[in-house]
């Protein structure tokens, strides 16, 4: 971008506008997964809306790649660019609560650590991600699993409207009443229809939870599969959980000699009230003996961040994801051969359960195109040495591979790695069509392309 380009979008932008050369500005360009080393030409620090209006207005007419930031988590690296412009709205994270309304106003940056703490001061919250410094904007726009989605549907379920800027600059609203289509689209659709510079919520009364996180030895693996998939699906809603492998990390509630081992885990939330909480965990005791545990109540905001420190920014992401219907036990037994081999504790598999509110949504009423799910499965590396590239990437294929014949043709969107793109039209499934026309209608041009994207119909 030429230096007389960047003087005119620093005269219309009363925003911080950084360039190659400027102070900040490695630390500004650079996202969660550090297998993304890009550089900007120029990266927009919105602080309100007219500064998104401004950026997007900018970078249509200068015909520069766009990329839109939340919290930056995205695996594919979709929230930079090389030599585009980027509109980064970590400065836009106020969440502002109203108690009476049981509703939460966000801003399109704000991460799921300043949704919580905001909420949970009033004994409020709403179904997010388990890590609290992902974005509240990609993980809702793709559909948002978590903790409470059981008991309260997926973030898209709670969403009740969203402010948009659109491909030509215009700021809309998006709600059962206004831009339906819109609203339908952007409840799953990801990124692909503008910036959401607010999200308005539902919150529901969760406070103090009870969380239990439980490891085994490998060798019971298979019944805790078994077993999960069998009592979660008719469990009461108030229980969050999913079963994983993990390596152990360094923690209080691990013998000395066991951190460093690999076992296989569950991890639950049980938003039933703390009172309950003991006896909620009894099934997880009951499965297997338990090697490590710890569970006790806490609130909810502490359990959002628990995991936190085993995901820093900067660490290299490679993921597979995939939708589930069925697990018989002849997918069991491929997940105890390759979760065995996990590779370090920053790797992981996940099994997060679609029912309960998440099934009480019909099929067609969002953009989310697996309301018939039963699992999202996501298979996880993060890693740090480059030259370990190979075989952790390897580790994750291998894992999806063996499950291939269990596993939907589509996935969840949010957990896409940069060569998914083949994946696009079995992610969206059948709405693909009805998400292409509305793409059309809001983005003809396509300038909001760094996502899953859809091809404008037509
Ligand atoms: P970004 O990289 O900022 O953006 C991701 C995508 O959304 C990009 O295409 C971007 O352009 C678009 N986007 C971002 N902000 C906006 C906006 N304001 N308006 C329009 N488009 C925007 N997902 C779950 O559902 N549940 C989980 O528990 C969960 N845990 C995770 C834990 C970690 C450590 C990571 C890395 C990811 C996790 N995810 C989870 C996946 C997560 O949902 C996606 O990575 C999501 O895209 C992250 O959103 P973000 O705003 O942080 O990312």
């Amino acid at each position: 971008m030429s230096k007389p380009a960047i003087d005119q979008l620093r005269e219309r932008i009363r925003a911080a506008v950084i360039t190659a050369g400027d102070p900040g500005y490695d630390e500004a360009r650079a996202v969660h997964n550090g297998m993304f080393d890009k550089h900007p030409s120029a990266l927009i620090l919105a602080e309100q809306v007219a500064d998104v209006i401004a950026g997007v207005n900018f970078a249509r007419d200068a015909g520069l790649e766009l990329a839109v930031r939340g919290g930056g988590h995205s695996v594919p690296g979709f929230s930079t660019t090389d030599g585009g412009v980027v509109i980064d709205l970590a400065r836009m994270r106020g969440v502002h609560v109203d108690p009476a309304a049981r509703t939460a106003r966000v801003w399109g940056g704000a991460t799921w650590g300043d949704f919580n703490y905001a909420a949970h001061a009033y004994g409020l919250a709403t179904t997010g991600g388990i890590i609290s410094t992902t974005g509240v904007a990609g993980l809702t726009l793709g559909g948002g699993i978590g903790y409470l989605a059981r008991s309260y549907g997926l973030s898209i379920d709670n969403l009740r409207s969203a402010d948009v800027v659109t491909a030509d600059g215009r700021a809309l609203v998006a709600s059962e009443k206004e831009n339906t289509d819109l609203f339908w689209a952007l409840r799953g659709g990801g990124g692909n229809f503008g910036v959401v510079t607010s999200f308005e919520f539902e919150l529901h009364p969760v406070a103090d939870i009870y969380a239990g996180i439980f490891l085994y030895e490998l060798d019971y693996a298979a019944d805790l599969l078994r077993f999960f998939r069998d009592f979660i699906q008719g469990a009461p809603e108030a229980y969050g959980a999913f079963p994983a492998f993990q390596v152990a990390p360094p923690l209080e509630f691990i013998p000395a000699n066991r951190v460093g081992d690999t076992f296989c885990a569950a991890i639950v939330c049980w938003s039933g009230g703390v009172d309950q909480g003991a006896r909620a965990m009894e099934p997880f005791r009951d499965v297997a003996p338990v090697t490590a545990e710890l569970a006790a109540p806490m609130p909810y905001p502490a359990l959002n961040a628990a995991f936190d420190a085993l995901y820093p920014k900067g660490m290299r992401n490679y993921w597979k994801g995939s939708f589930v219907t069925a697990l018989p036990d002849a997918a069991i037994a491929e997940h105890v051969t390759h979760g065995a081999a996990v590779p370090d504790v920053s790797a992981t598999m996940h099994l997060y359960p679609i029912n309960g509110a998440c099934h009480r949504v019909g099929p067609d009423e969002t953009a989310f195109a697996y309301r018939d799910a039963t699992f999202a499965q996501v298979i996880v590396a993060a890693w740090n040495d480059k030259a370990l590239d190979a075989d952790r990437i390897g580790w994750v294929r291998g894992y999806h591979q063996a499950l291939a014949p269990y596993l939907e043709a589509g996935g969840y969107v949010n957990f896409m790695s940069h060569d998914d793109d083949a994946r696009v039209t079995d992610n969206y499934r059948g709405h693909y069509r009805r998400l292409a026309e509305i793409k059309r209608s809001y983005d003809p041009g396509n300038l909001f392309r760094l996502n899953q994207n859809i091809r404008p119909a037509g």
